[in-house]
């Protein structure tokens, strides 16, 4: 063995990051057999590939020199004019005026990629970030290289609260807020809730960091409408189409006022000069024809039923929850998305109960890692949307039997 010492040296914004723990749990998950509620995956029964043959068919046969060759950063320009157009209709159904301008919207390799380069030019050593309680991990990964000062703001079944965000917001330099149906709780900020928070970031100056990956994925009716909506110039807005059509072409897009738009393009060009713009055009080809008014009902009618098996499963199997929520595991209902949020019995931990689920065949993520702070050590979230109904039941079953056999320890 060598004894010369290393010829590399790390940065300090390197020695800050982490490997996901999400990842790391999903490892120990992935063991054949296992009934996972644990990854955050959509179902893959949803990805159109015979729309996409045909537009890789066509993308190839009448533009390959475009969808081959270097192109512009900001993106290819019929996407982005769908984009604008798409919004600008959506908030228009739920009753607001928000005009986006094509040259407002900056493609990016995944909505990932977009909270990347708005922590880049927002995010100076000890900035104040705030986020909501529990918040999604990936967006703290994307943050934390810029070594900000990351505070959670109090939040509850309708969204963040507002007092507490009165008493954190001094100095920061942006709230992130996942309205709709967020990761890992599944919740969905009230109209009132919306309605106060955009007044309030206007008093106090606050921008808003809108990420909205899950927002099409209603499953009764569709949320209230967004924030940057109500706002434009105090919100950048963060989409994807991962959730929609599939997450492997790592499409996404920004909206961002003018006041930003110029510097997160050039962060753009620094880290990756453009996203794939055969990808680009796949995208713009699937959705050209409004397919996504056909296709994404069936992604809501599947996920729905999946939620429904699972609520259906955990009332069957915690039948105290409501009288009792002490003493059993309790969760929440969401109307649309992939995730459930549940609470075990009050001295159990969810990272404890891990082993011994995955033990009787089944795995969650506890939901401790999604807090910036004071994590809830009983909570947990589950995902129901790649089980089918079948493996829902019996997940849940094996669930309740492992918390029954830790509880009566
Ligand atoms: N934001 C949230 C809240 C997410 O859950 C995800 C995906 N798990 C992303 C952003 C990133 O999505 P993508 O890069 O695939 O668009």
């Amino acid at each position: 063995m060598s004894s010369a010492k290393s010829p590399w040296t790390l940065s300090a914004r390197a020695a800050k990051m982490n490997p996901s723990v999400i990842r790391e749990i999903l490892k120990v998950t992935e063991r054949p057999g296992i009934i996972s509620f644990a990854g955050g995956l959509p179902s893959a029964k949803t990805f159109p590939v015979a729309e996409f043959e045909a537009a890789c068919a066509k993308v190839l046969r009448d533009d390959p020199s475009g969808a081959l060759q270097y192109a512009a950063s900001e993106g290819y320009a019929p996407l982005r004019e769908m984009v604008a157009a798409n919004l600008t209709q959506q908030a228009s159904e739920q009753g607001q005026h928000w005009d986006v301008n094509p040259s407002q919207v900056l493609i990016t390799t995944g909505s990932q990629q977009g909270l990347d380069l708005v922590a880049k030019i927002l995010v100076d050593q000890g900035s104040r970030v705030l986020v909501e309680s529990p918040t999604y991990l990936g967006a703290v990964m994307a943050f934390t290289p810029m070594e900000p000062e990351v505070v959670s703001v109090e939040s509850d079944e309708e969204g963040i609260d507002l007092a507490d965000l009165r008493d954190k917001a001094r100095g920061a330099r942006f709230l992130y807020t996942l309205p709709n149906f967020q990761n890992p709780t599944g919740r969905t900020m009230s109209e009132a809730r919306r309605a106060a928070l955009s007044k309030a970031s206007g008093e106090l100056g606050l921008p808003l960091m809108e990420d909205n990956p899950y927002g099409d994925l209603w499953f009764d009716t569709p949320p209230p409408a967004s924030l940057t909506a109500r706002n434009p110039e105090g919100g950048i807005y963060l989409g994807s189409f991962s959730k929609v059509l599939a997450p492997g072409l790592r499409m996404g897009f920004i909206v961002a006022p003018q006041a930003v738009y110029p510097k997160l393009l050039q962060a753009k060009q620094a880290a990756d000069l453009h996203s794939p713009g055969f990808n680009q055009r796949m995208i713009y080809e699937v959705m050209q024809d409004g397919f996504l008014d056909r296709h994404v009902p069936t992604i809501r009618a599947l996920y729905k039923s999946q939620r429904d098996a699972m609520l259906q499963a955990l009332a069957e199997h915690f039948p105290d929850a409501a009288t009792q929520p002490e003493q059993s595991l309790t969760w929440n209902t969401p109307a649309g998305g992939m995730f459930l949020w549940a609470r075990l019995p009050a001295g159990m931990n969810a990272v404890n109960l891990l082993p011994h689920a995955v033990d009787k065949g089944v795995a969650f993520v506890p939901g401790a890692p999604f807090y910036a702070s004071q994590a809830d050590e009983r909570s947990m979230r589950l995902s129901f949307v790649t089980p089918s109904v079948e493996e829902i039941r019996r997940g849940v079953a094996a669930l309740a039997s492992a918390i029954k056999e830790q509880q009566g320890r």
